[in-house]
């Protein structure tokens, strides 16, 4: 039978949860260990699909098809699994299922509440993800703070399986920060001891503090939390501030909680072999020239809203021995200031997804300088569709070439839905989602990074290109380099009179990982670090 960590939060959000329960995964699987993991998100949405970027940040494509929240990506990069639907639970999820069983007649006779049937409907959701993934230990983070009303339910559900699971198969760990005053050059504790305080409330006593900081903790710290939240002092985990979040499982390893949870919940264990990920933190902290690359989209406020891009780049730079200088440029801002001043020093353009007209016009403004200055670019999704917008318009000299997202009424429709698309009304979870099949063509740049015929990516868009313009636009140099198996779809699209402007349908960014750069993202990185752009040249040796 499986046995399950909990991971809870306390005193502020976004404390590093979602890091550390990656983190805890890594540290089992050095152990030959096998672990999945789940989040429990506590919103009332079925998932994050419908929700802005400026609300939740990325949302998460599994291979699958489930629209998730971005922990899984570093789970998934952490733990190197491919999660899938189950992994993501939410408040919207069990609601949904409870009420509908009540419609059936389920519990025909009974009054549905809270407890039990809701707390029974999330208990399911762990058994489903240990019967499924067959992992030893499963993590469960529950997100947002310990303390919110809605994450109640999710509290007394994992409360219960102390019981449920017996004693010796469940731990809780709670993550918690400690403020630091300047006035008196001091961390606080208080703030732990009240969240610690409001577990105990209902009942769950932690196992073991993880305690966040951008200071260096004091010993004295731990035994003090160690005294007032009854818990051992080597159980006071300390995890300062670090400048990468590969380092985490490092620090974690140091503090020795990999064998605390081993002895803990009496696990079969190996020596743990960390060495890949030394070496990778090692390489990661060594400075390196940059690479200039400008990410342009209209989220760039939340840089959230496109993590797995980020870290993408940032496995692809690393292979080259190189680091990003990521540029966020606003696309609206491209639109009011043109494109030279906001580009001029970039090495390399990309142009991530996103969702509705504002900003679209910068990001084609940023292709198009791609492509008449020659810079690589690298289109995911709606970068791929601003790509063919704005080389149709340059193609057929108007600027009316447009996705139908944009313009329903474009002469010109590029991108537009597919017939069996035009029907659906729903926005929930109704878009092309999750793996599907794509041809790499032969002698392409797609084909040289990939090197094989045939792959698999995840995807997470409803518009298309749309067929009534391949023959018109591969005559003047549009090159389908990756077609669904049926030839029907372009899935890669590149030009050719270029040296790397390669985009693709769907999301690459979610199947890159530290030690295996995704082959696009390589290529890409790859080519935009030979460029000598305005501020990136190397110095000169100046002879006398
Ligand atoms: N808005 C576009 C579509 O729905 C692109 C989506 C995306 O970039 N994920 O097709």
């Amino acid at each position: 039978m499986a046995k399950y960590i909990f991971v809870t939060g306390g005193v502020v959000s976004s404390v590093g949860k979602g890091i550390t329960a990656a983190s805890i995964g890594t540290l089992l699987e050095s152990r030959h260990i096998t672990v999945s993991v789940q989040k429990l998100d506590p919103y009332l949405n079925v998932d994050p699909g419908t929700m802005s970027p400026y609300q939740h940040g990325e949302v998460f494509v599994t291979q699958d098809g489930a629209e998730t929240d971005l922990d899984l990506g570093n789970y998934e990069r952490f733990i190197g699994v491919n999660l899938t639907a189950e992994s993501n639970v939410t408040s919207g999820q069990i609601y949904s299922e409870v009420l509908a069983k009540e419609r059936r007649g389920d519990y025909l006779g009974g009054t549905i509440q809270v407890v039990p049937h809701v707390t029974t409907e999330i208990k399911e959701r762990f058994k489903r993800l240990a019967e499924k993934s067959q992992a030893e230990v499963i993590i469960i983070e529950v997100g947002g703070t310990v303390g919110d009303i809605e994450g109640q339910p999710f509290l007394e559900a994992i409360r219960q399986m102390r019981k449920d699971a017996g004693r010796d198969n469940v731990l809780y760990i709670h993550v918690t920060l400690l403020p630091y005053l300047s006035s008196t050059q001091e961390l606080k504790t208080k703030p732990t001891q009240h969240s610690v305080n409001e577990l105990r409330r209902i009942g769950i006593q932690p196992d073991i503090i993880i305690c966040r900081s951008d200071y260096p903790i004091p010993e004295g710290i731990r035994d003090k939390i160690s005294l007032f939240c009854d818990v051992e002092r080597q159980a006071v985990i300390p995890l300062p501030t670090a400048p990468t979040i590969y380092e985490i499982p490092l620090l974690l390893e140091e503090a020795e909680l990999g064998q605390l949870i081993v002895d803990k919940l009496g696990l079969k264990a190996n020596q743990p072999d960390l060495s890949q990920w030394k070496e990778l933190v090692e390489r990661l902290k060594t400075p390196h020239e940059p690479v200039n690359i400008a990410l342009v989209g209209k989220y760039v406020e939340l840089q959230d809203a496109y993590f797995s891009v980020r870290e993408a780049l940032c496995h692809a730079a690393l292979y080259h021995d190189r680091d990003i200088n990521l540029f966020w440029v606003h696309s609206e801002d491209l639109e009011k200031d043109g494109s030279d001043a906001l580009l001029r020093s970039a090495q390399g353009i990309i142009v991530p997804g996103g969702f509705g007209i504002r900003g679209i016009e910068g990001m084609v403004t940023a292709a198009d300088y791609a492509r008449k200055n020659e810079i690589p670019y690298l289109g995911l999704c709606l970068g791929m569709q601003v790509m063919v917008i704005a080389f149709a318009r340059s193609v057929l000299g108007s600027n009316e070439p447009n996705s139908t997202e944009l313009n329903a009424s474009t002469p010109y429709p590029v991108i537009d839905l597919l017939p069996e698309q035009k029907t659906i009304e729903n926005k929930g979870g109704t878009m092309r989602l999750g793996n599907y099949p794509c041809q790499v063509v032969k002698g392409t740049h797609a084909a040289a990074a990939y090197g094989q015929e045939l792959i698999y990516e995840r995807h997470r868009h409803r518009y298309e290109f749309n067929n009534k313009f391949r023959t018109q636009l591969a005559e003047a140099g549009l090159v389908y380099s990756g077609l669904s198996p049926d030839g029907r779809l372009v899935e890669i699209c590149e030009l050719a009179n270029h040296p790397w402007m390669v985009s693709c349908q769907f999301h690459p960014e979610f199947g890159s990982r530290p030690s295996h750069p995704h082959p696009l993202f390589r290529d890409f990185v790859g080519v935009a670090k030979e460029i000598l752009r305005e501020g990136a040249q190397p110095s000169l040796p100046l002879s006398p």
